[in-house]
């Protein structure tokens, strides 16, 4: 701990992000950094308390407490306050494959487990481990890592999102020859086609991925197993199979008109907004334009937030948010105490750029959809929404508050109940009472020989660096399953 005071004498601090009014014209990143000095203060606000709950990374019941990957927090925001980002990198590279997608998109569970938060507010955590690694990219410091040995075993990851990332990483360290089977035409996952570009930009990912073929692994895309090419045979060339195919089953809208021409599904919104971005700089026109349109995003979550941000960005005419739960507490209730994630609500950059564009918060809360109107061609004219109760436990459409608002797309960012069965049902795997693939935690290995499971579509949808958790922990069970 380089600085014992520093907790006392400097407060918590980051970079301004872009300003709205300046970022909705462009599809950059918002966040910014600090200079070196500035991010060497939030270093010294660290307190080395004895027991840092902030790299704890426990799930207890439904909720999380500290960093999933176990990060070594502490240790390099002493050595960043040090002045030693080097040393901090090698710390930092122990436990995190990809700390430059975390320190973008996590919402940082160590943050809301962070001790010095249960007086002041925690250490900007996040922001100085995406600090550490852009500097060291920027100064390359950042090499292929070759693997000294081979053990010619071979391992096929299907899915490159970030637990088959962060498996496949793990296996062409232990000398493993892995190959990652991707049926969208880049890899990445939802880092690639689901976070937009603005949150996370692709040339970083696409960074990643160009180290990790340096590496050795082997990147196939357009390649769906289980349909162009088939399960059984993957399953007869490779030593252990993982899947990492995530879960993009969406909740389905079930109300009437949900089947007509302007409602669409979030990720299906912003994936092909990101292709046509990366295609043509969106000249191709092949991605759903909201310029000009009335939008309803139905679900108050980081997806639909997405879809704000990316629908202010087209130049929509107006945008609503709805969020069928009550608008959370400003701060922790008796009942959410440090150090569990805090239930809270958060202004993210979307609902900022709203207010910039259209003067309020586009979220209306404990309200849903009820229905949505055609005009004479099938297409969106409409919606109607109600205001819900919850009094018996479930959401009840309260009578008389039931509104017409003209709307011309409709997306729906209501979350994923599971995983694609297709695959599963080939390989005739087990699943759990919520479609997901069964395995146990830590273990990873399903009801067949050979055959793994990590990310969410074995723990459900969830967050990357729950995902990269999980690609590290099969990737040793994979690697005990070969060598044994
Ligand atoms: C719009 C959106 C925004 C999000 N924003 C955040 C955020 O800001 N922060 C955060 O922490 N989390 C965020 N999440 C959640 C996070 O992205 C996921 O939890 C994480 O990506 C899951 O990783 P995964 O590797 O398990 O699966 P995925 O990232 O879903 O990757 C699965 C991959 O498998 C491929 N695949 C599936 N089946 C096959 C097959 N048969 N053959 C070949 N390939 C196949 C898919 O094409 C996909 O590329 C977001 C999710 C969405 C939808
Ligand atoms: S990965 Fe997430 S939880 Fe872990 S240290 Fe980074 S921001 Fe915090």
């Amino acid at each position: 701990m380089g600085k014992p005071t520093g907790f006392l004498e400097y407060e918590r601090q980051l970079p301004e992000d872009r300003p709205p009014e300046e970022r909705i014209n462009d599809w950059d990143e918002f966040h910014t950094h600090f200079d070196i000095e500035k991010l060497r203060i939030q270093g010294a606000r660290c307190m080395d308390c004895g027991v840092p709950f902030c790299h704890a990374g426990m799930q207890i019941g439904r909720t999380s407490i500290g960093c999933p990957l176990n990060n070594l927090i502490p240790e390099w925001n002493d050595l960043v306050f040090r002045g030693d980002m080097d040393e901090a990198y090698k710390r930092l590279s122990l436990t995190a494959n990809f700390p430059e997608f975390t320190g973008r998109v996590c919402p940082a569970l160590c943050e809301g487990s962070c001790t010095l938060g249960m007086h002041d507010p925690a250490v900007t955590i996040k922001n100085i481990e995406c600090h550490i690694i852009d500097t060291m990219f920027e100064q390359g410091k950042v090499k292929p890592r070759i693997p000294a040995s081979s053990t010619e075993k071979r391992v096929a990851v299907v899915g490159s999102g970030p637990s088959g990332l962060a498996c496949a990483d793990m296996l062409n360290q232990m000398g493993h020859r892995v190959t990652v089977f991707e049926r969208a035409d880049r890899p990445g996952g939802l880092l690639m086609y689901g976070i937009p570009n603005m949150k996370l930009d692709k040339k970083i990912v696409e960074r990643r991925i160009k180290l990790m073929s340096d590496e050795g692994v082997v990147f196939v895309t357009n390649t769906e197993i289980g349909r162009n090419y088939p399960a059984v045979k993957l399953v007869d060339e490779f030593d252990a199979v993982v899947l990492c195919t995530g879960a993009s089953a969406p909740r389905r809208l079930r109300v009437d008109g949900a089947e007509l021409k302007g409602v669409h599904y979030a990720v299906d919104f912003l994936s092909a907004n990101t292709k046509s971005l990366l295609d043509s700089g969106l000249e191709d026109r092949k991605y759903i334009n909201t310029e000009g349109k009335n939008v309803i995003v139905v679900g108050g979550g980081d997806t639909g937030t997405d879809c704000v941000g990316t629908a202010i960005r087209h130049g929509c005419k107006s945008v609503v948010q709805l969020e069928i739960m009550p608008e959370a507490p400003s701060e922790r209730t008796a009942s959410n105490p440090w150090p569990e994630w805090p239930r809270v609500k958060k202004t993210d950059y979307g609902q900022e750029e709203a207010e910039y564009v259209f003067g309020s918060d586009p979220r209306e809360y404990l309200t849903t959809i009820t229905r949505i109107e055609s005009d004479e061609r099938g297409c969106v004219s409409g919606v109607y929404t109600s205001k819900v109760s919850w009094e018996t436990g479930a959401p009840v459409p309260v009578p008389g508050t039931e509104q017409r608002r003209d709307c011309d797309i409709v997306l729906v960012a209501m979350g994923f109940t599971g995983p694609e069965q297709e695959l599963i049902n080939q390989l005739t795997l087990e699943t759990d009472a919520r479609s997901n693939i069964k395995a146990k935690e830590g273990v990873h290995k399903t009801s067949m020989k050979g055959i793994f499971a990590a990310g969410d579509c074995r723990r459900g949808q969830s967050l990357v660096v729950w995902a990269i958790r999980e690609g590290r922990e099969a990737a040793a069970a994979v690697n005990e399953y070969l060598m044994k």
